[in-house]
């Protein structure tokens, strides 16, 4: 199970993997964007990292705590989806102490539905999407297959990793990529990229 410590572990593990790898998705998104993207969340999970209470929380309460700094520090469209589906996730752990497999599926099923909901991107658009909705599915395969926590969360970042590959060869038909058009294909979409980064640094919080 996922207590309230390793909830704040990994919003600590996400901060310093996005830091590590800013320069990179900066990278990504000056190709088929405005460049910003790694800066964006370098300073929202900051944010939210200092935004995480001194004495840990329920669960619920830190992703609220964590998505709620995202929205209101994280420039660009990434920010509020990103917070949206820390807040989704915070709201399905409800009052719980202790996350268990399902209850962490039910959470990231329910972030995928909130980031949905707000950029009404789907699948094949060349967003995060495409990492977060095979990632969620992918969680919700092993769980039934009878897998632990922690090998649910591993399959789930394979499998974002896997959706953010296969947003190379798309045209972007949502967010600032979308602009471009037909010459947003032939890169990885930065949003599909920062969603590895953060599935990864579950994966390895939970061991
Ligand atoms: P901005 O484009 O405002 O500068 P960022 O660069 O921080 O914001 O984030 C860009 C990423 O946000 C894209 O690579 C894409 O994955 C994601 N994104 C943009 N619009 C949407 C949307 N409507 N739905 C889902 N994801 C989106
Ligand atoms: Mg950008
Ligand atoms: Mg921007």
């Amino acid at each position: 199970t996922l207590d309230a410590a390793m909830i704040t572990a990994w919003i600590r593990h996400t901060a310093e993997l996005v830091a590590a790898d800013a320069e990179r998705l900066t990278r990504l998104d000056a190709a088929i964007g405005d460049g910003d993207h790694g800066l964006n969340l370098d300073r929202g999970f900051t944010a939210a990292v200092a935004a995480l209470p001194g004495e840990p929380d329920p669960p619920g309460r830190t992703l609220i705590t964590a998505g709620r700094a995202l929205v209101s520090k994280t420039g660009g469209a990434s920010g509020p989806l990103y917070g949206t589906a820390l807040r989704r996730a915070g709201k399905a752990f409800g009052d719980a102490t202790e996350v268990d497999a399902a209850l962490l599926g039910r959470a990231l099923r329910a972030a995928v539905d909130g980031v949905q909901e707000l950029g009404q991107a789907a699948e094949g658009d060349k967003t995060m999407v495409d990492a977060l909705a095979p990632a969620a599915a992918a969680y919700e395969t092993a769980l039934a297959a009878g897998g632990d926590l922690p090998s649910c969360v591993r399959a789930a970042a394979e499998a974002a990793g896997k959706g953010a590959e296969a947003t190379v060869p798309m045209t972007a038909r949502k967010g600032r990529a979308s602009y471009l058009g037909a010459r947003s294909a032939g890169h990885l979409d930065p949003g599909a990229a920062s969603t590895v980064l953060i599935l990864r640094a579950l994966a390895d919080v939970v061991g």
